[in-house]
């Protein structure tokens, strides 16, 4: 993916517990790590994410991004804390039913803040533009603050929804359709930045 200008990995990990889909583990999140130099973002979308994080960190994460979600049953400032702690980045989702505020309390002690644009489980999902609502609260959130937050948008990126995403204050894209059954990854990447590089 480097070759084809990806900035960064993005990495779903799914339990078949917090979503219906099961995909790999820490494993093949270290298998990864020996093939490629780009960041690794680990998308943890699993119960108990504070006992399993650790074995991500080992496998060369880079981020870990949990849910706040109840449903994911752990401790979510605890979480964060100790993905930072174990020096990895620390990132919090929220799904499209999840209200804004359920992360607003944890805003200042994340590094990235992960908004689901479908409902999370399985690619290929139509992308939800209400949730560009949320974008521009955490960009507003992180201007006021000149806080240092990625915002990152997950579901349905394709070159359109790049530009609404980027126009509402996203700046990590995360795709994995729109690049796959692409011909050209390289060009189907360019496209999301905007045509740029
Ligand atoms: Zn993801």
């Amino acid at each position: 993916m480097e070759q084809a200008g990806a900035d960064w990995m993005h990495l779903d990990i799914m339990d078949g517990h917090f979503v219906d889909n099961i995909s790999f583990g820490p494993a093949i999140v270290g298998i990864v790590r020996k093939h490629t130099k780009l960041p690794l973002d680990v998308h943890l979308m699993i119960e108990h994410p504070d006992h399993y994080a650790p074995r991500f960190v080992g496998a060369g994460a880079n981020s870990i991004t949990v849910h706040v979600e109840p449903e994911s049953k752990h401790d979510v400032a605890e979480t964060l804390r100790s993905i930072q702690t174990a020096g990895c980045r620390a990132g919090l989702s929220l799904n499209p039913a999840t209200p804004f505020e359920a992360v607003e309390p944890h805003l200042a002690n994340i590094d990235l803040l992960l908004v689901m644009t479908v409902h999370p489980g399985f690619g290929g999902q139509a992308f939800r533009a209400e949730m560009m609502e949320k974008v521009k609260r955490a960009r507003e959130w992180q201007r006021s603050r000149h806080a240092a937050l990625d915002i990152e948008v997950d579901g349905g990126i394709n070159a359109k929804t790049a530009k609404l995403s980027i126009e509402n204050g996203a700046n990590v894209l995360v795709a994995g359709t729109s690049i796959f059954r692409a011909q050209n990854y390289r060009a189907a990447i360019a496209e999301l930045r905007g045509g740029g590089r």
